[in-house]
């Protein structure tokens, strides 16, 4: 289901091909696209109209980039707004000046409240930070041991007074605890409900008002997808949320659930629940769940690709050189290890939209040339890579490589000739003239 998207969005951005500026009418398709992507990833329809809006008002004049496919630019325009929308940063649980920082977790029975509990305490003891775990669902007496069995588990001590006792008291007094015991974050479980109940909310915006926490956090099943909405405004318009745990997010949910938690409360989601044990959560980062969302990991996986290769001072580095002529072999070779790190040619070209197409017999033909490159240069002394000119000017040294590298000494001829050439058209580009490179950059 997940693939089909990016075929799809794929004849939506051939429509665009060619065309200059992204206008009302040449996006439609690609809007349409999208639109069901985020409906399939269970985003809230509402949500969804709004978030469309928003990307078609942007997207609208802008120009498309000369060598960039419109239907990328446009996906980049969607993806942006994405990131955007969730908050484009992770934002992490606070920590009050004065301790104890004071967390209280809100949400539905089953949504998975009092395993975030227990593993918001140990990702925190990890940070060094101390916790205190309080149980004040008293409604359901198999939560309080839940607790205290989580607790034990992860070391980390629970504060109870039994079931019998008033949830706001129990706050009450595990604050006065932690605070008197120097802990440093307290955590307060609360009851849930199968559905949203008055009683419920009273409680809990007594439990607020009593202990006047510094978050207060929505715990949002990723799996009930669309009543995400609801449960979120209704959270925030009676208790004001600061932020929200979304779990299950190892299930195949599509994750459309943190846009609409984020769209409808601006509260950040701080963390994914991915799995039932203690360990399973990870900090909620909106890039990789915008990618989830739209189901377009493998475009965004080959960007992440490239940019973790490229080392930003060595590419400056490298540019330099290159405009200025003294890009030699040695720096050819980097570049050729480069693009073989990032996987195979074939692997990369096909993760980019649209060039999926090309024969096989040609991507083939393409790594062939990479590695003969590859192979003579190796055979080459650092002298000869440093200075072409010694090999153009020698066919003796030209021999030694063929016979080094197992090629003819005329494909060595022709990969100095073509290095040579390519060289020196980088110096006159360097030199602020752009000569035609026809081939070279796709023309
Ligand atoms: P509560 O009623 O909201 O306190 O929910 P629980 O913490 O008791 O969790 C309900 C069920 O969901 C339990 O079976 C948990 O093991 C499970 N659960 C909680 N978080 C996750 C998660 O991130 N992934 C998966 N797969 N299961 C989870």
């Amino acid at each position: 289901m997940f693939d089909a998207l990016s075929d799809r969005l794929e004849s939506a951005w051939k429509k665009l091909r060619g065309q200059d500026k992204i206008s009302q009418s040449n996006i439609q398709d690609a809007l349409r696209e999208v639109r069901r992507a985020l409906l399939e990833a269970d985003v809230n329809l509402q949500v969804v109209k709004d978030f469309i809006s928003e990307v078609e008002a942007r997207a609208q004049g802008a120009e498309v980039i000369a060598g960039v496919r419109p239907g990328e630019q446009f996906i980049k325009i969607v993806y942006d707004e994405l990131v955007q929308v969730m908050g484009e940063e992770n934002v992490p649980l606070v920590e009050a000046e004065e301790q104890p920082t004071i967390v209280l977790m809100a949400g539905l029975q089953g949504t998975g409240k009092t395993t975030a509990t227990a593993k918001l305490a140990l990702h925190l003891r990890k940070l060094d930070r101390s916790c205190l775990l309080v149980a004040t669902d008293v409604y359901r007496p198999a939560a309080i041991d839940q607790l205290i069995t989580l607790g034990k588990q992860i070391e980390v001590p629970v504060f109870e007074l039994g079931s019998d006792a008033d949830p706001v008291e129990i706050a009450r007094q595990g604050v006065e605890q932690a605070k008197a015991q120097g802990v440093n974050t307290v955590i307060i479980d609360t009851a849930g409900r199968l559905q949203i109940d008055e009683d419920m909310m009273a409680e809990l915006a007594r439990i607020k008002d009593t202990v006047q926490p510094h978050e207060t956090l929505l715990v949002v099943d990723s799996m009930t997808g669309q009543e995400a909405a609801n449960l979120t405004r209704t959270f925030h318009e009676q208790i004001g949320i600061t932020g929200a745990i979304l779990t299950k997010m190892d299930g195949d949910s599509r994750g459309g659930a943190a846009l609409s938690v984020r769209q409808i409360s601006g509260a950040p989601i701080k963390f994914v629940g991915v799995g039932e044990k203690v360990e399973a959560l990870q900090p909620f980062y909106p890039d990789r769940m915008a990618s989830r969302i739209l189901g377009m990991g493998d475009v965004l996986t080959l960007v992440e690709k490239a940019q973790e290769e490229i080392d930003l001072a060595d590419a400056e580095q490298m540019q330099e050189k290159i405009l200025s002529a003294k890009f030699d072999f040695t720096d050819f070779l980097k570049q050729l290890r480069l693009l073989k790190n990032m996987g195979s040619l074939g692997g990369i070209i096909k993760m980019i939209p649209g060039m999926n197409k090309l024969s096989d017999d040609q991507l083939k033909h393409g790594e062939t040339q990479l590695k003969r490159c590859e192979a003579m240069i190796n055979s080459m002394t650092r002298q000869e890579r440093h200075d072409p000119d010694l090999l153009a000017s020698s066919p003796s040294r030209r021999r030694r490589i063929a016979s080094g590298s197992g090629y003819k000494e005329a494909d060595v001829s022709k990969l100095v000739a073509d290095f040579q050439k390519m060289r020196s058209l980088m110096q006159q580009m360097g030199q602020g003239q752009f000569p035609g490179m026809p081939g070279m950059f796709g023309g």
